[in-house]
């Protein structure tokens, strides 16, 4: 029954492809190679549309337009109370096209347009007025001195910011960038995944709209080694910003190195650990497991990929996700009531299918899916597989799909040792009625979010970021405002 949707024809989507070119100075412009990219349909694999294809040279016009609006204003220069208002407008321009960006989103992105329309372009709205909030509410402090001095702190805007952000949350990975970013008073050059650029370019317009300033809002499409090694590279980007894969954060912090030092900050992989206490809930404990995994056709960094769960339930929980998992449905993410849509590109759908192929061989009992769904586009059937080892592949390394994989633990500090035991350190889950254990569990994993008891929860003023491997900083509440101001220090003889 699961499979029968992913092959009707898809739907049309309810919405045109107005915004192709890069976005530099205020104006739409194309590529000064004059190149585009296509950017894919992940539901049949066709062409949406040719996007202007951004590179190094794009990025020395955006980053020269990006310093010229930082330094000659009027952006920095405007009060805070302004910046903020252009913010509150641009919050309420989304809300008005909120169903027409939701579209564009799940036309490039497969996810599924319910989740987009009523999650995730509101949560957008949400960060924006949440960031319009701070702007007139960052200031310094005074500091004592061991002498004749008044000290105090101004926090400033860094200056030029490059944004680097990956496909799987386009609009959401946009926001949680520029939202803080702005509302410091910085100015920006950001680049779109090369898979996902329609939905940035439609609301980077209505921020000028809003009435941003020409020249702080620079939205650039291209590819990585291109123009994204542009802006990591470039002497006079101030700070980089980036979401994506753990390597190319490496390669990144690297360029910043070799480059002008140029501060960073990372959001990277995941293997998070979604613990199934003794004495659980299960039914309810299999839903929220199955949750924090397939969620966005498990495309999250942050995805519930080793779902550990107590020897004494392990059973009927492994029943029970598996019906779970026969159960979701599957199709053309426009249609009403659809969980889970295609992977996003042929590359992801090769990569994943090649992680159930090395699950089945390295031992781990296949319980539900395993297969590609109808024949085109990039549809995937969830996958359950339990008698999981922790030095499987499927245990060990980022799938970015929907592959659960379920083991088998015995106590807490077993299973502490063993969800601890990756380079990885994003996020986890805890399920259990029990404060002592829950407790426990809070302090011994060594991650940056723990959901206890729910999964996958953004809000606004939550920090999210990475231990290990996951990442470097926090982005969102008011610890991502650090990651845009640099801190004077002035100190006066009195
Ligand atoms: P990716 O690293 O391939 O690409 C991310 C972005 O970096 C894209 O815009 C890409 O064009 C750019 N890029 C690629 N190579 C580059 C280079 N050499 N120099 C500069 N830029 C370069 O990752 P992806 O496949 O787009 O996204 C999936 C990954 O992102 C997963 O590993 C996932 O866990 C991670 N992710 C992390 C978070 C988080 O907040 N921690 C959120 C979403 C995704």
């Amino acid at each position: 029954a699961a499979a029968a949707a992913a092959v009707e024809d898809p739907i049309t989507p309810p919405v045109n492809v107005n915004f192709k070119q890069l976005l530099i100075d205020g104006k739409f412009v194309n590529a000064a190679s004059g190149k585009t990219l296509p950017t894919l349909d992940p539901r049949t694999g066709d062409v949406i549309a040719h996007v202007a294809e951004g590179d190094a040279e794009d990025i020395n016009r955006a980053v020269a337009a990006a310093r010229k609006a930082f330094d000659e204003g009027p952006w920095p220069k405007m009060t805070a109370y302004e910046r903020q208002r252009i913010l509150l407008r641009f919050a309420d321009l989304i809300e008005k096209h909120n169903d027409e960006i939701a579209a564009l989103e799940t036309w490039d992105n497969g996810k599924p347009y319910e989740q987009a329309t009523k999650v995730e372009v509101p949560m957008m709205t949400r960060l924006i007025r949440y960031y319009a909030g701070w702007a007139d509410k960052i200031h310094g402090l005074t500091a004592p001195a061991d002498g004749p001095y008044h000290v105090e702190t101004l926090h400033e805007p860094i200056g030029v910011v490059g944004q680097i952000i990956p496909w799987n949350f386009p609009l959401l990975m946009f926001a949680w960038k520029i939202g803080p970013a702005l509302a410091c008073g910085n100015t920006i050059v950001l680049k779109t995944s090369e898979l996902t650029p329609l939905s940035a370019l439609f609301v980077a317009n209505l921020l000028h709209e809003a009435g941003l300033p020409p020249g702080v809002l620079n939205v650039i499409s291209g590819f990585g080694p291109t123009a994204g090694a542009a802006i990591a590279s470039h002497m006079d980007v101030d700070k980089v910003a980036f979401t994506g894969s753990t390597n190319t954060g490496k390669a990144i912090l690297e360029m910043a190195a070799k480059s002008n030092l140029k501060s960073v900050t990372l959001e990277l992989g995941g293997k998070s650990p979604f613990i199934v206490c003794e004495g659980a809930d299960v039914d309810k404990a299999v839903e929220l497991a199955h949750f924090a995994l397939f969620f966005n056709q498990g495309q999250c960094c942050c995805a519930g990929s080793r779902t550990f769960v107590h020897e004494s339930i392990y059973d009927e929980f492994v029943e029970k996700a598996k019906a779970r998992a026969l159960n979701r449905t599957v199709g053309d993410p426009f249609k009403g009531g659809i969980e889970q849509g295609p992977q996003i590109d042929t590359k992801q759908f090769k990569k994943i299918m090649k992680y159930i192929k090395s699950g089945v061989e390295s031992g781990a009992t296949l319980e539900a899916g395993g297969d590609r769904l109808g024949n085109k586009g990039y549809y995937i059937q969830p996958t359950v597989f339990s008698n999981v080892k922790d030095n499987m592949l499927i245990a060990k390394e980022e799938i970015f799909g929907p592959v659960q994989s379920i083991l088998k633990f015995r106590d807490l500090d077993e299973v502490i040792r063993r969800a601890n035991d990756t380079h990885y350190g994003l996020g986890a889950g805890v399920f259990t009625q029990n404060i002592d254990t829950a407790q426990t569990l809070t302090r011994a994993l060594r991650v940056g979010s723990v959901w206890v008891n729910c999964f996958d929860i953004f809000d606004a003023a939550i920090p999210f970021g990475g231990y290990k491997m996951s990442g470097q900083g926090r982005e969102k509440g008011i610890y991502s405002l650090s990651n845009y101001l640099q801190v004077k220090a002035v100190i006066t003889s009195l």
